[in-house]
């Protein structure tokens, strides 16, 4: 039987509605942390408002059973949708952009109370950008999946395509930064390509999964194909054993190392989509006002809980001064406090969870005691979980804030001589996911972002590629494995398979087939030296 949770008048969990409007408040206890490990009932994970530590509902931490039974689920309703018509599973994905617009209001309070996050931030970052991806796979997926045809050089008689075949279940493991935008951008485009999901979110944004899953059951996509597990770690764990055959992790490195091994043992594929550390390259030429602005919205964005933020900025010294006193002017203005609250007016909301908030105040004080000045903020804010807008300046390449990712408001920023010395050390990381340049020239903007080692590189901008869903997304070195997003991410999601046809038949066999004859490999021969060997001009 579904447990009941007293504070709410449905059951909840998988396959059960979620009346967000019914949830149940309760002041901050100042005990947060107990919350979040979800020390309220046993097999239960209790999810909070961080900007206030009220409780907002709790959920099944699943086990390996129950797990199993959910992709079970899901691969008998992928068998049946990969046999839809690519074009009808479009329209109907579709009407999921639809129902998120009409049920806007509710998902934002969702994300705002559960993610501690903006209304504008969830907005812009959560509900467009699936809105968006949707409108845009739909309509491209036919051309992306449509057989493709390769043209033999050698094999003439002979032709090849690709089609792309659904793979069935994927698995997507979700981290709580975009509880919403990530995972479910993945689950629509895994869809749109055929296949059945099963997701586990965050153990610490697990409510805005199952509001997902009404908003797609309620689009009238067939039910059983998103299966919601949630859960800790070993619920994730439990997923990669559960017989998918796919995972898209996003998540930490340490966690993503986890996830690769275990998908290695079962020779499961894997999209791994892991930390980064973006340093952002001011040259001296740049457009001073607009790099400070996109700095101190790329590094506190989201409370900096973003895996694109800016985490590092290497100025050439001669403008160091001047953008140092205009980021501090940005962060100084910024409105930091309880989004949820209806018609506030806030900057910068919550940091998820509180274990990220000791992280990030941990980091902060090595730094100091390591010799960086606090320009603004340095300290946590009062009430829930709130670290004010912080900028640095003497920081080190050698210091931990430097080298390790924050993912809070923290923008540490160093003078350097040249640019050459900006990209040595932006390469300097054992991260590459973003990386950002501000200049005025624009040829020269590019070649150094060329030359700097991440999945993307933009120019005099910040963050927003991950709302452009054909570009694609993902990191070099340990900022993981593969692209979501774009052609390739789509593709990712199904089986690339080859089909060579005759064009032209040669008759009863090929001339190297059986038998092996003397003069067969004599005519061979003279016809590899024709084809590779040195032309006869050439001799
Ligand atoms: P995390 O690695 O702690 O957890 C991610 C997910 O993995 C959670 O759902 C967790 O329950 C699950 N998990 C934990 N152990 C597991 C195991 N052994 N097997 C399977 N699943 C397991 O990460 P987090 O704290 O939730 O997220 C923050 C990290 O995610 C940051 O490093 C951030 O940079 C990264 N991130 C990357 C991207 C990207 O696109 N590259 C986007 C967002 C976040």
């Amino acid at each position: 039987m579904t447990p009941r949770d007293p504070r709410r008048s449905r059951p909840i969990g998988p396959g059960h509605g979620l009346a967000v409007s019914k949830l149940a408040s309760r002041q901050y206890s100042g005990d947060m942390g107990a919350a979040q490990q979800g020390t309220a009932a046993v097999g239960r994970i209790v999810s909070i408002n961080p900007a206030t530590g009220v409780p907002l509902g709790d959920v099944p931490d699943l086990g390996e059973a129950e797990v199993r039974a959910l992709v079970a689920k899901a691969r008998a309703a992928a068998e049946a949708w990969g046999g839809v018509s690519l074009d009808e599973r479009c329209r109907r994905v579709a009407r999921f952009a639809e129902v998120l617009m009409e049920r806007a209001d509710e998902v934002i309070e969702l994300v705002t109370r559960e993610g501690g996050k903006t209304r504008q931030e969830a907005l812009g970052m959560e509900l467009m950008v699936v809105a968006d991806l949707v409108r845009y796979f739909v309509r491209h997926a036919p051309k992306i999946l449509a057989p493709e045809p390769i043209r033999l050089h050698l094999f003439k008689h002979r032709g090849s395509y690709l089609h792309f075949v659904p793979r069935g279940v994927i698995g997507i493991i979700a981290p709580w930064n975009f509880p919403f935008a990530i995972p479910m951008g993945e689950a629509l485009m895994a869809v749109i390509a055929g296949n059945g999901v099963v997701l586990k979110p965050s153990e610490v944004t697990p409510l805005i999964a199952l509001l997902a899953k009404e908003l797609f059951d309620a689009s009238g996509l067939p039910a059983d194909l998103l299966q919601i597990a949630t859960g800790r770690g070993a619920t994730g764990a439990a997923l990669i054993d559960a017989g998918i055959d796919y995972c898209v992790f996003t998540g930490s490195v340490a966690t993503g190392k986890r996830v690769a091994a275990a998908c290695g043992e079962r020779l499961i594929p894997c999209t791994l989509e892991l930390g980064g550390k973006a340093p952002a390259v001011v040259c001296a030429d740049a457009d001073l006002e607009r790099a400070a602005n996109a700095i101190a919205w790329g590094g506190l964005a989201n409370s900096g809980q973003v895996c694109a933020s800016v985490e590092r900025v290497y100025v050439v010294k001669e403008v160091h001064d001047e953008l140092v006193a205009r980021v501090v002017a940005i962060a100084s203005s910024l409105r930091q406090g309880d989004a949820s609250v209806e018609g506030a007016e806030v900057d910068l909301g919550a940091m998820c969870w509180d274990r990220q908030l000791e992280h990030v105040a941990a980091l902060v004080d090595a730094a100091v005691r390591a010799g960086a000045k606090v320009a603004h903020g340095g300290q946590r804010g009062k009430g829930g979980l709130f670290f004010q807008p912080t900028v640095l300046t003497d920081v080190r390449q050698d210091m931990e804030i430097m080298r390790k990712e924050i993912f809070g408001p923290v923008i540490p920023i160093m003078a350097v001589r040249d640019e050459d010395q900006a990209i040595e050390l932006a390469n300097d990381s054992h991260l590459g996911l973003l990386a950002y340049v501000f200049s005025r020239d624009k040829a020269r903007a590019r070649r150094l972002a060329e030359r700097i080692e991440a999945g993307t590189v933009m120019i005099n901008d910040v963050l927003s590629t991950y709302a452009a869903p054909e570009t694609p997304w993902g990191g070099v070195k340990m900022s993981g494995i593969g692209r979501t997003h774009s052609a390739h991410g789509l593709r990712d999601l199904c089986q690339t398979r080859h089909v060579n046809y005759e064009r032209l038949s040669l008759g009863a066999k090929e001339i190297w087939w059986y038998p092996y004859k003397a003069q067969t490999y004599k005519t061979l021969l003279r016809a590899a030296r024709l084809l590779f060997g040195k032309r006869p001009w050439q001799r």
